[in-house]
C-alpha cells in the first residue's frame, strides 16, 4: 500500500493526524511496520558493542518507538470515540500481537542486563533528578514485566500478558455492543414528570437513531440520570434501571461475567510469578498508597460515616414517598427520583430550574477562562482543523506571551460508536529532548445534544475533571516522552483533574458563567446559594455507591487464588460484608465495570479518586485560606505539579505545593460527611 498515510510525515496543521485520508485498512500494515521497526530499534540497542551508558541505552530507548507510538495513538482514540466494526474487528487482531511485542522488549535479556548494569551504579552517572528517575523507573518497570524471571516464567507472563489483552478488549466491546442494543422507545404519554431539557434529549436521541416523533432513552448515563430522576413512571424507571445495572451481564455471547473471573485468574498468577500475594500487593507496590492496608485504611475510614449519612438520607427519601402515596419500601430506582423532591422541598432547589443556567458552551468558556487566570493560557478555536468527527472542536492553546502550548481537542456529546465515561487522551505527548514537541490532547464526554446543550451540576463538574486531566497533559514540561503529563503513579493522577472541579463551583465561576440560556440573566444570587447549600445532599448515596466499587476492586483483586470464581455470587458476599444497603448498588457492577477490565488500568486502583480527593480537598483549602482562588504564588505551585508529569516524587510536588502533607479532614468535610 502506498498511500499509507501512517508511512508520511504529516503535514496538517499542528501535525494533527490528516483524519480524512485514514482508513481502518491502514492500520494493520502500520501496526506491522512499526511493529518490526520498533524490534529493530530494541535490537540496535540492545546489540551494540559500546558499554552501556545513559545516552546509548536509557535515551535511546526514549528515541524508539516513534511510529508505534504515532499509530496507536490514533487507532485506540478512534476505537473509543468514533468506533467501527472494521476497527472492532483490528483492535480485537491487534491485541494480542501488541501485548506480545511489548513483552518481547521488556523481557529482552541483553536490554535488561545494560539497564541493570546502569541501575546498579546509578550513583556515578552524574544524572540529573530527572533523569535519575526515568533510570529507576525504567529498572523497576522491567522488573514489574518480569525481566528477572527465568525463561519458563518469562514465556508464562508473555502467554498472560497476551490473553488478558484480548480480554480486555473483549470485555470493552461486550459493553459498548450492550449499550448500542438496548433503548427505551417512549411515546408522548410514557414522558410525565419529565422536563423540557430531558424530553428534548430523549427525542433528539430517537432522531439520531432512526426513530423521528418518538423518544428514546439509551443507556448512557447522561440519559438515564435524568429519567430516574424525574419520570413519574416506577415500571419505566425499575426496566430502566434495570437494563443500566445488568448490562454486560446479559446471558448469550456477549456476557462479560465468564471474561472477569479469567481475568482475575490470570492477574493472580501473573502476581504470583512476580512473587507477590497477590495481584493487588503487585499493582500497590507501586503507587503513592505502596499496600492494601493504606489504600483499605483510607477506604473504610470513610465508609462507616458514609453509610450512616446514606441511611438518614434514605429515612428522609422514604418519608416523602410515604406523603405522595407509595406504599412500599422505596427501591434502587426509586432513589434519584425521591432524592430530588426531598432536595427540592429542602433547599426549594429544582434542577429543571437549575439546568438552563448550565449552558455547555458557557461552562467550556468556563474552564478555559480558569485556566487563563490560573495559569495564564489562552484557547483560540481552530476552525478547518482536521478532525475524525465534525462535533469534534479543535483550540489552539497559547501562553500569556502569545507562544504556542499546544492543542486541545473537545469532543462533548453522546454518540452510538462513542464509548460511554468521560476521558482525557492524547494525540501527541509534550517532549523536549530531540527538539520541542508540543503537546495534542483530547477530551471526550458523553453529554446528551440539545438546543442549546444543557448540563447538569455534576455533568459540569465532569467537564472540569477532564479538562483537569487535559491540562495535565498541555501545561507538562519535561524533557523525556516516557515522564510526559499524567504518566505519573495511578493514585496522583487524579488529582490534577479533581482539584480542578473545585473552580467549576466556586461563586465567582458560577455568577460569571451560569447565565440563563434563553434570558441571560446571571443565575439570581438565592438560587445559587440554595445551589451551593445543597451541594453535600445525598453525598451519603455518592460516597456510598463510589466506596463501595473500590472495595469490591480490592476484594476481587486480593484474591489469592480467583480460579473458577462465581463473580455474581461473590459481587452479593462482599456487598454484604460490608453492608451495601439494599437501595443502592455499587456505582459500576462488574459487568460494565471498564475501569478494571476493560484493561488494567485501574485494577486494584479505583479507590485512586478517593485517594486524590483527600489532596485535592486539602490543596483547595490552601487558596480559601489565601481568601483568593487565583493567588498567584498558589497558582504558581500548583502549575508546577501540572509541568512536573512524572519527573519527581508525587507526595514532594505536593508538599512542594502544600507545604504539609495532606490531611483528610477537608474530604470528609466537603463531603458532609462530618460537621463542617
Ligand atoms: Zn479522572
Amino acid at each position: 500500500m502506498t498511500d499509507n498515510p501512517f508511512f508520511e510525515a504529516w503535514t496538517t496543521p499542528f501535525g494533527l493526524p490528516p483524519f480524512d485520508r485514514i482508513r481502518p485498512e491502514h492500520f494493520p500494515p502500520a501496526f506491522e511496520r512499526a511493529m518490526a521497526e520498533n524490534v529493530a530499534e530494541i535490537e540496535a540497542i540492545a546489540g551494540q558493542s559500546e558499554p552501556p551508558t545513559f545516552a546509548n541505552t536509557v535515551e535511546a530507548l526514549e528515541r524508539s518507538s516513534r511510529l508505534l507510538n504515532r499509530v496507536s495513538s490514533v487507532f485506540y482514540n478512534l476505537t473509543s470515540s468514533n468506533t467501527s466494526d472494521a476497527l472492532e474487528a483490528i483492535a480485537r487482531d491487534v491485541a494480542p500481537k501488541l501485548a506480545q511485542h511489548h513483552m518481547r522488549v521488556w523481557l529482552d535479556p541483553t536490554l535488561f542486563a545494560r539497564v541493570e548494569e546502569l541501575h546498579g551504579k546509578r550513583d556515578t552517572l552524574g544524572l540529573d533528578t530527572d533523569q535519575m528517575r526515568l533510570l529507576e523507573r525504567l529498572h523497576l518497570g522491567f522488573i514489574r514485566s518480569g525481566a528477572a524471571l527465568g525463561a519458563d516464567a518469562k514465556a508464562r507472563m508473555t502467554a498472560l500478558s497476551e490473553r488478558l489483552a484480548t480480554l480486555h478488549t473483549l470485555f470493552n466491546q461486550n459493553v459498548l455492543h450492550a449499550e448500542k442494543d438496548w433503548q427505551l422507545v417512549l411515546e408522548e404519554g410514557d414522558l410525565a414528570g419529565l422536563p423540557a431539557f430531558a424530553r428534548a434529549a430523549a427525542a433528539q436521541a430517537a432522531k439520531e437513531r432512526g426513530a423521528e416523533g418518538k423518544y428514546v432513552v439509551t443507556l448512557a448515563r447522561s440519559s438515564v440520570e435524568p429519567f430516574l430522576t424525574f419520570s413519574t413512571r416506577r415500571d419505566l424507571r425499575q426496566r430502566l434501571y434495570t437494563a443500566w445495572t445488568e448490562r454486560g451481564g446479559q446471558p448469550g455471547e456477549h456476557d462479560n461475567t465468564p471474561l472477569i473471573g479469567e481475568i482475575l485468574a490470570l492477574r493472580a498468577e501473573q502476581a504470583t510469578l512476580l512473587g507477590y500475594a497477590t495481584y493487588a500487593d503487585y499493582r500497590l507496590d507501586d503507587t503513592m498508597a505502596k499496600d492494601t492496608l493504606a489504600v483499605e485504611r483510607l477506604l473504610l475510614q470513610v465508609w462507616e460515616p458514609a453509610k450512616r449519612k446514606a441511611a438518614e438520607e434514605r429515612e428522609e427519601l422514604q418519608a416523602q414517598a410515604r406523603a405522595e402515596g407509595l406504599n412500599d419500601s422505596i427501591a434502587p430506582w426509586d432513589w434519584r427520583y425521591y432524592a430530588e423532591k426531598v432536595r427540592q422541598a429542602k433547599y426549594d432547589l429544582d434542577e429543571a430550574e437549575v439546568k438552563p443556567y448550565f449552558v455547555l458552551a458557557n461552562m467550556v468558556r468556563a474552564a478555559f477562562d480558569t485556566a487563563g487566570r490560573l495559569f495564564g493560557l489562552r484557547f483560540e478555536e481552530r476552525p478547518g482543523c482536521p478532525v475524525y468527527h465534525p462535533d469534534v472542536r479543535v483550540y489552539e492553546v497559547l501562553d500569556s506571551a502569545g507562544d504556542h502550548v499546544g492543542v486541545f481537542l473537545h469532543d462533548n456529546f453522546a454518540r452510538a460508536n462513542k464509548r460511554s465515561g468521560a476521558w482525557m487522551s492524547s494525540f501527541r505527548d509534550q517532549e523536549n529532548f530531540d527538539g520541542a514537541v508540543s503537546p495534542i490532547i483530547l477530551n471526550n464526554n458523553n453529554f446528551a445534544r440539545g438546543e442549546p446543550t444543557l448540563l447538569s451540576f455534576d455533568e459540569a463538574e465532569t467537564l472540569f475533571h477532564e479538562f483537569g486531566h487535559g491540562l495535565h497533559g498541555l501545561l507538562s514540561k519535561v524533557r523525556y516522552p516516557s515522564q510526559s503529563g499524567t504518566s505519573v503513579r495511578r493514585d496522583f493522577v487524579e488529582f490534577p483533574s479533581q482539584v480542578y472541579e473545585h473552580w467549576m463551583s466556586a461563586p465567582e465561576t458560577l455568577r460569571t458563567y451560569a447565565v440563563h440560556h434563553q434570558t441571560g440573566e446571571p443565575i439570581p444570587e438565592p438560587l445559587l446559594n440554595r445551589l451551593l447549600a445543597a451541594r453535600t445532599f445525598n453525598q451519603g448515596f455518592a460516597t456510598v455507591e463510589y466506596t463501595a466499587a473500590a472495595l469490591l476492586d480490592m476484594a476481587f483483586h486480593t484474591l489469592p487464588d480467583p480460579a473458577g470464581l462465581d463473580v455474581p455470587a461473590f459481587e452479593r458476599e462482599v456487598t454484604g460484608r460490608i453492608g451495601l444497603p439494599a437501595e443502592i448498588a455499587v456505582r459500576h457492577r462488574p459487568p460494565h465495570f471498564q475501569h478494571l477490565f476493560a484493561g488494567g488500568g485501574y485494577a486494584a486502583g479505583y479507590y485512586a479518586y478517593l485517594w486524590a480527593e483527600v489532596l485535592d480537598a486539602d490543596g483547595f483549602e490552601a487558596f480559601q485560606e489565601a481568601g483568593d482562588l487565583f493567588d498567584p504564588t498558589l497558582a504558581a505551585g500548583l502549575k508546577a505539579i501540572y509541568s512536573a508529569g512524572d519527573t519527581r516524587d508525587p507526595m514532594e510536588l505536593y508538599t512542594a505545593f502544600r507545604g504539609s502533607e495532606p490531611k483528610i479532614e477537608p474530604l470528609l468535610k466537603v463531603r458532609g460527611l462530618v460537621e463542617a
